[in-house]
């Protein structure tokens, strides 16, 4: 068991787009378990892999935490994943994130998508999700792309939200030789 730092916005993990996995061998699993560790232990409904300093294209999404049965079968560990449906209705709802704590504003995603990607077994699953599980993989997802929830932000969220988005890109700035807005 191995609870993994969270990498905070500024660090160019987060900006870069992840390596696609060639193999499914020890090394990924292990990535695959810190990652559940990290989140159980944080508690959120989902983690990506650059969140931890790994660029590769893994994520993981669990809203069985929030102890509601419309949610228990949403769990899902995505290993190369790709988004193969997103449909036009979209939905308007607040996100927030594990590399940017305090930010809370509203995200547009769409209202059903399907996503398809290899699970740890190595088979190739594809999952249709609607609401709050499908809002969860979109927002996995863009981190493999090296977007974030403030690029959807309005003007006004961002604004709202703009202390704490500078105070993670500073406190990054001082410590990383480089940082990505
Ligand atoms: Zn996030």
């Amino acid at each position: 068991m191995a609870i993994q730092k969270i990498v905070t916005y500024g660090h160019p993990a987060l900006r870069r787009p992840a390596q696609k996995v060639e193999e499914i061998n020890e090394e990924i699993l292990q990535i695959v378990q810190d990652l559940k560790d990290t989140l159980t232990h944080i508690g959120g409904l989902g983690l990506a892999a650059p969140q931890i300093g790994i660029e590769k294209q893994i994520f993981i999404a669990d809203l069985s935490i929030l102890n509601d049965k419309q949610y228990v079968a949403n769990k899902i560990v995505f290993i190369n994943p790709e988004l193969i449906f997103s449909s036009k209705k979209k939905e308007w709802d607040n996100e927030g994130c594990l590399s940017l704590i305090e930010v809370r504003g509203e995200v547009e995603r769409s209202f059903k998508i399907k996503m398809k990607g290899l699970i740890p077994s190595n088979t190739t699953r594809t999952i249709e999700a609607s609401g709050l599980f499908g809002r969860v993989l979109q927002h996995e997802y863009d981190h493999l792309l090296g977007k974030l929830l403030i690029d959807y932000f309005s003007k006004e969220d961002y604004d709202k939200n703009e202390i704490f988005i500078k105070k993670y890109f500073a406190e990054n700035k001082k410590n990383l030789p480089e940082v990505m807005e």
